[in-house]
C-alpha cells in the first residue's frame, strides 16, 4: 500500500526567473498529513507493518509525528507520539486528530525521545524522523515523480532538517541517472547545524535551537547526510527566520498554500531565483509543506521578526 500521492509539478511564474530560466515548484505540501515525510514514513510504517510490527512509536511534536499518525491509522497499527511539554497544543491536536496516542513528557525533545525509546516493547518499530535508509528510499520517489514528467532539473533547492530529504533527493537523483545535478541546502539561522558541520568538517551538535523554523531543529544531522557532501555536489546556505517567514506569506499569495517557515528556507532562497541561482535554467525547489504554522503565526512573525 501507498499512503503518499503523486504531487503537482508546478511552474512558478513568481519566483522572477531571468529570461531561458524556469522554476518548478514539488509541491510536497499538498501530501496527505501536509509534507513530504509521509514519503518516507509512509514507507517505512508499511515496510515495519509488513515485517510484523504492531505498533509504531515516535518522539516527533511535529509533522514525522504527524506523518506517523497518519500512516499508522490507514495501515491499522495503532501508534504512540511522546512529545514534549514544550510541542505546540496545535500539533498534539493533529496528532491526536490521527488517533494516535499523545503522551507529554519531558521538557526537551531529547527527554520526550529517552521516554519513547524506554517504552518500545517486542514488535514496535521505532519511526526516526530522518535518519532511517527506508525513509530516503521512500522521500526519493519524488525524484522520480519529476523524472517522469520530463523535466530535468540543473540545481535542486531544498531544506535541511536532521538531513532526510536531503539524503532521499540525493537518493532519488542517483537512481534516475541525475548524479551531477547539485543540490542547495537551506537552513535558518539557529537550525544550522548542517552548514555549521559542513564548515567544521565534522558533524556539530548544536547546543541549542533557537530558530522559529522547528522542523529543520535537529541539533545534529546524520551521519549519511554529512558524508553525502563528499560524494554529491552539495552547496549549504542559510538565511535568516525573516526571511524564511517573508518567503512563506509572499508563497501564500503566489501559489495559494500555505506552508512553514521550514519550508520558507528553500522558498527564500528560490525567490531569488535571478542572483542567487542565476547561473541555472531549471531550478526545481522542493515545497516541503508542513502543517504546525497557521496563517495568523505566519503574519504575527512577519510583523514581530527583526528585520535584517
Ligand atoms: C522534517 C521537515 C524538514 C526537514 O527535513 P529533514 O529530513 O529533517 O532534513 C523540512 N521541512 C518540513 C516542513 C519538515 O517537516
Amino acid at each position: 500500500m501507498v499512503l503518499h500521492i503523486e504531487t503537482p509539478l508546478l511552474e512558478s511564474g513568481a519566483m522572477a526567473p531571468r529570461p531561458g530560466q524556469s522554476v518548478w515548484l514539488k509541491m510536497e505540501a499538498l501530501q496527505p498529513a501536509g509534507s513530504f515525510k509521509l514519503r518516507g514514513i509512509g514507507h517505512a510504517c508499511e515496510q515495519y507493518a509488513a515485517r510484523g510490527a504492531r505498533r509504531f512509536v515516535s518522539s516527533s511534536g511535529g509533522n514525522a509525528g504527524i506523518a506517523a499518525a497518519h500512516a499508522g491509522r490507514r495501515l491499522g497499527v495503532p501508534v504512540t507520539v511522546v512529545v514534549p511539554e514544550s510541542s505546540s497544543p496545535r500539533a498534539r491536536a493533529l496528532i491526536a486528530r490521527e488517533g494516535a496516542e499523545v503522551i507529554v513528557h519531558g521538557a526537551t525533545f531529547q527527554e520526550a525521545n529517552a521516554q519513547a525509546q524506554s517504552l518500545l516493547v517486542e514488535h514496535d518499530a521505532f519511526i526516526h524522523p530522518f535518519d532511517d535508509p527506508l525513509l530516503w528510499d521512500g522521500h526519493a520517489t519524488m525524484m522520480d515523480e519529476v523524472d517522469r514528467a520530463g523535466v530535468k532539473p540543473d540545481v535542486v533547492v531544498l531544506s535541511v532538517g536532521g538531513g532526510g530529504l536531503l539524503c532521499g533527493v540525493v537518493e532519488g537523483l542517483h537512481r534516475n541517472g541525475w548524479g551531477t545535478v547539485p543540490v542547495i541546502a537551506v537552513e535558518t539561522v539557529g537550525a544550522d547545524a548542517y552548514a555549521r558541520s559542513l564548515q567544521a568538517g565534522q558533524r556539530v551538535e548544536l547546543p541549542a535551537i533557537t530558530s522559529i523554523a522547528t522542523s529543520l531543529g535537529a541539533r545534529k544531522v546524520s551521519e549519511q547526510a554529512f558524508e553525502l557532501a563528499r560524494r554529491h555536489p552539495i552547496e549549504s546556505v542559510v538565511v535568516s527566520d525573516r526571511e524564511a517567514v517573508e518567503a512563506c506569506l509572499r508563497f501564500m499569495d503566489d501559489h495559494r498554500v500555505v506552508v512553514e517557515p521550514a519550508c520558507g528556507a528553500a522558498l527564500a532562497l528560490a525567490y531569488r531565483a535571478g542572483e542567487r541561482l542565476a547561473a541555472f535554467d531549471k531550478v526545481l525547489v522542493i515545497v516541503c509543506g508542513g502543517v504546525t504554522a497557521t496563517v495568523a503565526q505566519l503574519q504575527t512573525w512577519g510583523r514581530e521578526l527583526p528585520t535584517n
